[in-house]
């Protein structure tokens, strides 16, 4: 059986590790190819970025060559895909080679865009990339004082990231000591400051707590770099001084250029995590089209179940598991405390008082990424 991962990131590696170990006896025996497929040689522990923005990580603590995140037996190539030809069961990459596969798992991720709101790019700080962490840190050096507007784009991964950002820069100019001279001015694009309703509930006392002002129903439109005014579908406007953004996010250009997706998002079975009119082909992490969050450990938990599926069908020649929606989310708060989501398809999370060690936990699953992104974890 050959079975196709394309994408190296945190779906495809912790899925293609836990196939690695579950069938490492029929890869010995060469009943299995495991090969994977990805665009760069390098895994970026992406959550990092947020610590790299607030000058608690470096680029380099949140990257590690891919080749030494992969069990043996895994085959890897850098060589993105350019063509999916699902009918036939193969894909073509970049360098013109031609991989066949019986099963083929996608988690091709996806990217922040700015094409669609003029003005964002330039105008704005953010965690989102790599040059754009480095460079929100720098500005949060130097800021003086003012309005600090944070706006977020639709949609986006790491749904809680707005509300930390929020809380982050609270605590980082209190401790600067130049607080009294912020004005923290969150919008969010829905009618409560977060998409999950329990998370809304509980964030907002905090909001006022910290002084920060909100509004709801603020759908970035365009930013006036020269006035300083960010300008939202809703008519109404926000100026600033320092502008934060989480940008509006699409899949990656190769998936809508194959026909598999409108904007990069893949059709997908939420239960079986298979792309809809094809049952060998699995999708997961970033790139689905679920309404759920776009996420890490949602990656992580899907991982767990198709690398279960996939080793299920070639031994029973059936599925066994069912992904039930599960995500668990840490969300740092301010004073180095932190609390946690951890919800499903049915259940909504419940919100516990911040604490100290659950910050700890985090801080410490920053390092434990690697293991995590290996199947150890
Ligand atoms: C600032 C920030 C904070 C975050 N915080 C958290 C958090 O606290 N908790 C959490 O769980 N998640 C968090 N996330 C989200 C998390 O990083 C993503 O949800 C996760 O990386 C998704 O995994 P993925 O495998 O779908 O995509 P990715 O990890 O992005 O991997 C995609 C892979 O596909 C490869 N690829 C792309 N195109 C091709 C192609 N054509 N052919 C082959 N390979 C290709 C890429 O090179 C990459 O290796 C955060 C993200 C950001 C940016």
């Amino acid at each position: 059986m050959r079975i196709l991962v394309v994408g190296g990131g945190m779906g495809g590696t912790i899925v293609a590790n836990n196939v690695a170990r579950r069938m490492s006896k029929e890869i010995r025996q060469g009943k299995v190819e495991l090969t994977m497929l990805s665009a760069t040689d390098q895994h970026w522990y992406q959550p990092g970025l947020l610590y790299v923005a607030f000058g608690k990580m470096a680029l380099n603590d949140i990257c590690r060559d891919q080749s030494t995140l992969l069990e043996p037996g895994i085959k890897f190539f850098v060589d993105p895909v350019e063509e999916f030809e699902l009918n036939e069961n193969r894909v073509r990459t970049k360098s013109g080679v031609v991989h066949d596969f019986d099963l083929l798992v996608i988690a091709t991720g996806c990217e922040a865009i700015y094409d669609e709101v003029p003005g964002l790019e330039k105008a704005s700080e953010t965690p989102y990339t790599k040059h754009g962490a480095v460079k929100m840190f720098k500005r949060l050096r130097e800021f003086e004082g003012g309005k600090v507007a944070i706006v977020v784009g639709v949609p986006h991964k790491c749904p809680i990231a707005p509300i930390e950002i929020t809380f982050m820069l609270h605590e980082f100019f209190e401790k600067r000591g130049i607080r009294d001279k912020v004005q923290l001015q969150y919008t969010y694009p829905i009618a409560r400051i977060h998409n999950i309703e329990n998370i809304a509930k509980w964030a907002v006392p905090e909001f006022e707590r910290m002084q920060i002002d909100y509004e709801t129903f603020f759908n970035i439109k365009e930013v006036d770099i020269d006035n300083k005014v960010v300008h939202s579908e809703e008519g109404t406007e926000k100026e600033y001084d320092l502008l934060v953004a989480v940008p509006p996010h699409r899949g990656m250009p190769v998936i809508e250029e194959n026909g598999m997706g409108d904007d990069g998002w893949i059709p997908t079975d939420r239960y079986k995590l298979t792309m809809d009119g094809h049952d060998n082909v699995f999708v997961l992490g970033d790139t689905t089209n679920l309404p759920i969050s776009k996420t890490g450990s949602t990656a992580h938990f899907e991982s767990e179940v198709i690398g279960e599926n996939i080793a299920s069908i070639f031994r029973t020649g059936s599925a066994t598991r069912e992904y039930d929606g599960k995500v668990y989310c840490f969300i740092e708060a301010d004073q180095d405390r932190a609390t946690n989501a951890c919800f499903n398809y049915i259940d909504p999370p419940e919100i516990k008082a911040p604490t100290k060690s659950m910050h700890m936990l985090k801080m410490s699953y920053n390092q434990w990424y690697w293991s995590s992104a290996r199947g150890l974890l």
